[in-house]
């Protein structure tokens, strides 16, 4: 999918970090290549769910999903994603008070609460600014996150909403046996019963023609939630922080099927290449913001050993495990 490149940057809580089940068990990776062939092994499996994010990463390059869902590599946290989970937060906390207090000053009163709160549950964001003793560069930031939280009620009227819902956890199987699950920044419910569906960027809004990748993700929801609740969500609403814009689609159901033929394509493809191992690496101007240059190819980098089918040597019986080429 492509997006702006701050938008790629972008990550935050919407974006569910990597709850997909695992398409195969890892034990090729670490040396343990022998322990794959043990009798413990797992055969593989095809993948059991989907979240936008993780759709999106397979949509962008094969190998960087292989590297985000299988092999889990870890990635450093960045300051555009945690900027990105701060904000998120301080909006939603927002909502806690009664709608006239919803003012901006309070907002950005919220902010260092949260960062507090962001520090104790992901301690590893904690190495941002490691290297900034007197805190000028944290302060910096700070000070981003609030105007951020600023511009949104340049955007929107927080007191003059009520969401339903807030951060809302959504999973829906389909027939085929594929869940697809994610997180809803905000769902409003008119009085009427319509449904509006709203994800905050703190990136800047894509160019028209990449408008469609963008909203990719909300007719990922849209569909969730016409399958939980067979309801056709009236608009998607995407509010840009970083550039002041409000991107909206009205979907029909006609866009709601497309999306599913499409995530099922998509989840044969994983299927594929889980199968095969065959992972292409898909290099864009995106892999500048890659964490994994140094284990993918198109930068001289090597893979972890690839978990794949073994057959046992001696008796030609059929594929007993997973073990990764040596
Ligand atoms: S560096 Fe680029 S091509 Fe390589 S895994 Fe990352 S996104 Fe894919």
């Amino acid at each position: 999918m492509e997006t702006s490149t701050e938008g790629a940057a972008e990550a935050h809580s919407s974006e569910v970090p990597p709850v997909e089940t695992p398409v195969v068990a890892v034990q090729g990776r670490s040396g343990a290549v022998h322990d794959a062939v043990a009798p413990t092994a797992v055969p593989a499996i095809p993948p059991a769910s989907l979240s936008p994010s993780r759709a999106g990463d397979f949509m962008q390059c094969p190998l960087l999903y292989r590297f985000r869902v299988i092999d889990r590599l870890p990635e450093k946290p960045s300051e555009a994603a945690t900027r990105g989970t701060l904000v998120h937060a301080v909006l939603e906390r927002l909502f806690d008070a009664p709608a006239a207090e919803r003012t901006a000053p309070r907002a950005k009163s919220l902010v260092p609460g949260q960062w507090d709160r962001l520090r104790e549950n992901r301690p590893e964001v904690v190495e941002l600014f490691a290297d900034d003793p007197d805190g000028e560069r944290l302060a910096r930031w700070l000070g981003e996150a609030e105007r951020l939280v600023e511009r949104w009620f340049s955007l929107e009227d927080p007191t003059r909403l009520e969401p339903a819902e807030r951060e809302l956890f959504v999973e829906a199987e389909l027939e085929s046996g594929l869940r697809l699950r994610g997180i809803i920044d905000r769902v409003d419910v008119a009085p009427t019963g319509e449904v509006r569906i709203v994800d905050y960027k703190t990136g800047k809004a894509p160019r028209p023609e990449y408008a469609e990748g963008a909203l990719f993700q909300m007719t990922f929801y849209a569909l969730v939630v016409w399958r939980l609740k067979n309801v056709v969500p009236r608009r998607l609403q995407l509010v840009y922080l970083g550039s002041g814009d409000v991107l909206t689609y009205d979907p029909v159901l006609a866009d709601l099927e497309r999306v599913e033929r499409k995530l099922l394509a998509l989840w044969e493809a994983i299927r594929q290449a889980t199968e095969t191992g065959d992972w292409r690496p898909r290099p864009t101007k995106l892999c500048g913001w890659c964490d994994h240059q140094a284990h993918c190819p198109e930068f001289g980098g090597t893979p972890p050993p690839y978990p794949l089918p073994v057959r046992a040597a001696e008796s030609g019986d059929a594929p007993q495990g997973r073990m990764g080429p040596d």
